[in-house]
């Protein structure tokens, strides 16, 4: 299942190594939520976004994110 947020992320290019703001992004399956032994909490997940100098989609977690799911930082 894929669910599709209307909201800018920003995302960086793995290819050409630059940043870029998408709303064209999308979950890929599920974001977990994992709580390692020191207590510190991430998502685990995968989420796709359309690059636009490349112009194909490429992968990221949401560790990657410069405005991960769960942060109160809103665009
Ligand atoms: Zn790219």
């Amino acid at each position: 299942m894929e669910i599709i947020i209307e909201m800018q992320l920003l995302f960086k290019c793995p290819v050409q190594n630059q940043d870029f703001f998408t709303a064209s992004w999308i979950v890929s399956g599920r974001l977990k939520q994992v709580e390692s032994l020191s207590g510190q909490k991430s998502l685990h997940g995968r989420i796709e976004a359309h690059c636009p100098f490349c112009e194909e989609a490429h992968g990221f977690s949401p560790d990657e994110l410069a405005c991960p799911f769960g942060n109160s930082t809103h665009i």
